[in-house]
C-alpha cells in the first residue's frame, strides 16, 4: 500500500519477504480449510459434482503457488495477482453454486450452504489491501468484487423475493451491508496509514535536517554532542578506550581570500567526503564548528588514534583540491579518562590542536 519509490531498497526486500511468508501461511491455512471441508463430505458421500471439481482445482492451484512462491521470492507478484484471481472467481462461482442448488428439507433456504461460504468474503478485501499499491486500484478491486457478488445475489433472491420468500434476500442484504462496512473500514485504515507514513517521514527527515550540517552533509554539533554523551556511556560501562581526534584546516582563510567563498566551501566539501571514506564505519565524524571537525573514535586508544589522525592528515595533505591546489590540517588527539567530563575531554584535544598550529601545522598532536 505504500508507494515504492519513496522507500529505502532494503525495506521494500523486507516488506516483500514478510508478504511472501503471509502468502504462505495463509496459504496453508486455506488449502487445510478446504482440506477439512473436503473429506467429511467425500465420506459422507455429500459432495456435489461442483465441489468435486473445484475444491481439487484450487487445493492443487494453491499448492503450485506455493511452491513457486517457496522456491523464488520473484514469483510474488504473480503469485499474489493469481492467488487474488483464484479466490475472487472461486468465492463468486460457489456463490452462484450454493444459490442454485435444490434446497433441501435440512436446509430449506440454503442457510448452511451459505454459513459455509459467506466468512470467506472479507478475505478479499484483506487480499486486496495486501496486494494492490495504490487507494484507487484498492477500491476499484474490492468494489468489482462487491458489485459482482451483489448482481449474483440478487438476481436469484429478487423473483424469490417476489414470490413472497424473503429468507435468502434478507440474509444476503444484511451480508452486503456488512461488506460496505469492511470496504470502508478498509479505506479508513489505508487513510490513516498514509498519513502515519507521511508524519513518520516528514519526522525522519525533520531529525535528518537537525543532526546534519547543511554544507557538508556529515553530523553538526549537536548530533557530535549527543554521540559524546553515547559513547562515553558506552565505553564507561564495557570499560574500553575512546579517542577524540580534533582537526582543523590550515590557513583556511587564505583560501577564502585568494579564491572566494564557493572554493572554500568546496574545499570544506571535499575534505569532509575524503575523511568520511577514510574512517571506519564504526568512527563518528562531524563539523565541530568552522572548518574545524571532531572524530569520535570508539574502542580506540590514543596511540591507536594518533595513527589514525596520521592516516588523515596524510590523506588531507595529498589531496589536490580543483581550485584551491593542497590544503592541509593540523590534528589534536586526546583520550577519553574514565570518569571525566565531556569538555574536559574536548578541552585536552583542544589544547593538543593549539600545540600542533604552534609547532608548525600539518601535524598531529597529543594531550
Ligand atoms: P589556522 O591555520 O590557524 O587555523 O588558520 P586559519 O586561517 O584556518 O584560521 P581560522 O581557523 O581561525 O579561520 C577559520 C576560517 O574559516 C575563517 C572563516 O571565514 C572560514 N570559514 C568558517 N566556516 C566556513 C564555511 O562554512 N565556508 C567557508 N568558505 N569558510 C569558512
Ligand atoms: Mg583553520
Ligand atoms: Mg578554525
Amino acid at each position: 500500500m505504500i508507494p515504492h519509490s519513496h522507500i529505502p531498497t532494503e525495506t521494500v526486500e523486507s516488506l516483500r519477504e514478510l508478504k511472501r511468508r503471509i502468502y504462505l501461511w495463509a496459504m496453508l491455512a486455506g488449502l487445510s480449510s478446504m482440506l477439512f471441508s473436503w473429506i467429511p463430505k467425500i465420506l459422507t458421500r455429500k459432495i456435489t459434482s461442483y465441489e468435486s471439481v473445484i475444491f481439487p482445482l484450487i487445493m492443487v492451484l494453491f499448492l503450485g503457488l506455493m511452491i513457486a512462491l517457496w522456491r523464488t521470492l520473484r514469483a510474488l507478484v504473480w503469485v499474489e495477482w493469481s492467488l487474488f484471481a483464484i479466490t475472487t472467481i472461486s468465492l463468486l462461482g460457489t456463490l452462484q453454486e450454493t444459490m442454485q442448488s435444490p434446497v433441501t428439507a435440512r436446509d430449506p433456504h440454503h442457510l448452511v450452504a451459505f454459513v459455509d461460504i459467506l466468512y470467506w468474503f472479507p478475505l478479499v478485501y484483506v487480499l486486496a489491501f495486501l496486494i494492490f499499491n495504490s487507494r484507487r486500484q484498492l477500491l476499484f478491486g474490492s468494489v468489482v468484487f462487491f458489485a459482482v457478488s451483489v448482481v449474483l445475489g440478487m438476481v436469484h433472491t429478487i423473483p424469490e423475493l417476489l414470490r413472497g420468500e424473503s429468507t435468502e434476500f434478507y440474509l444476503l442484504l444484511r451480508f452486503y451491508l456488512a461488506n460496505v462496512a469492511y470496504i470502508i473500514l478498509l479505506m479508513v485504515g489505508v487513510r490513516l496509514n498514509e498519513q502515519y507514513i507521511r508524519v513518520y517521514t516528514m519526522a525522519e527527515t525533520m531529525a535528518h535536517l537537525a543532526n546534519t550540517d547543511a554544507l557538508m552533509q556529515i553530523s553538526n554539533r549537536r548530533e557530535l554532542e549527543a554521540t559524546i554523551d553515547r559513547e562515553i556511556n558506552r565505553a564507561t560501562r564495557h570499560n574500553q578506550p575512546l579517542s577524540a581526534v580534533l582537526f582543523d584546516l590550515d590557513h583556511f582563510k587564505h583560501v577564502n581570500d585568494n579564491y572566494g567563498h564557493q572554493v572554500g566551501d568546496s574545499v570544506l566539501q571535499e575534505t569532509a567526503r575524503l575523511v568520511q571514506t577514510t574512517l571506519r564505519i564504526t568512527d563518528f565524524l562531524g563539523r565541530w564548528g568552522g572548518e574545524e571537525f571532531l572524530v569520535i573514535a570508539p574502542q580506540t586508544d590514543c596511540i591507536q588514534a594518533q595513527g589514525l589522525a596520521e592516516r588523515l592528515r596524510n590523506a588531507i595533505a595529498m589531496h589536490p583540491h580543483q581550485h584551491a591546489g593542497k590544503v592541509t590540517a593540523s590534528f589534536g588527539v586526546a583520550q577519553y579518562e574514565l570518569g571525566t567530563s565531556p569538555d574536559a575531554w574536548l578541552k585536552c584535544a583542544d589544547d593538543a590542536l593549539y600545540a600542533a598550529k604552534q609547532s608548525g601545522r600539518n601535524r598531529v598532536a597529543t594531550e
